[in-house]
């Protein structure tokens, strides 16, 4: 029986809080066994880990969402909670410059420390990258010992292979399921099925014909289904391939 793994799903969002139990049931019922849940910031770290300890199957990562508001001293609430909490990887942080009061000068600080704790720690870093991935890149750069996966990856196919040479693998969700998604959707006929993650990012990025709705893990099977598809492979073999380079990177 295949084993699903969404790697990035905000399962601690108060939106799930009247139904969690059935949420993470119907995952189940999926197959979505595992999931990763990455914090936004310093408020969601206590809730993740609740959530994670009340959940079988459910793995923590605590970090600084670039798209939310934080001090400068969370920096040091983090790398206190990564040394007592061992999370599975620090994230979600990044660079979002799609956000139209994005601070870079901030974004960039917070990131850059960031990637220097996962290195300290030696832990996955979750990388959020909206238009902004040669950024991203150059963070990438400055360091010799990284590796992570940008989710809900947007990007060139050079930009791709940027990132795969560093060891990041890059993380797909219900984008690629619209017909319109045209480059997203040739990158993953592209790409080696071993730098592929696949990831729902609920309660957003809702699949196609689901617009408007709370996006949830279990939609991670149709993702698949979309992946096997454009790939003319036989799911089975994606899903164990995705599994198998989700296990390896977060050491689950
Ligand atoms: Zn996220």
């Amino acid at each position: 029986m295949r084993v699903l793994i969404d790697t990035h799903c905000h399962l601690d969002d108060p939106i799930f809080d009247a139904d969690r139990t059935q949420v993470i049931d119907f995952a189940q019922q999926n197959n979505v066994i595992i999931q990763i849940i990455p914090a936004v910031d310093v408020c969601s770290w206590g809730r993740i880990k609740k959530n994670c300890n009340q959940f079988k199957g459910l793995f923590p990562a605590y970090g600084l969402h670039p798209c939310y508001e934080h001090q400068p001293h969370d920096i040091h609430a983090l790398e206190g909670w990564l040394s007592q909490e061992k999370p599975v990887a620090v994230g979600e942080c990044g660079l979002d410059y799609f956000i139209s009061n994005a601070d870079r000068i901030q974004q960039q600080w917070f990131f850059e420390r960031q990637l220097s704790l996962a290195q300290t720690f030696d832990l996955p870093v979750i990388i959020h990258a909206r238009r902004a991935v040669d950024d991203v890149i150059k963070n990438i750069n400055k360091f010799k010992k990284l590796r992570g996966v940008v989710h809900s990856f947007v990007g060139s196919e050079q930009q791709a292979k940027q990132l795969i040479k560093k060891g990041f693998l890059l993380g797909f969700g219900g984008t690629i399921t619209y017909p319109r998604a045209n480059r997203l959707r040739k990158l993953i006929q592209m790409l080696p099925l071993e730098t592929l993650v696949l990831e729902t990012d609920a309660p957003d990025q809702p699949l196609c014909g689901k617009q408007g709705q709370r996006n949830e893990p279990a939609y991670l099977i149709d993702i698949l289904q979309t992946v096997a598809q454009l790939r003319q492979t036989d799911p089975e073999i994606i899903a164990q391939t995705v599994s198998q380079n989700t296990l390896q990177l977060f050491k689950l």
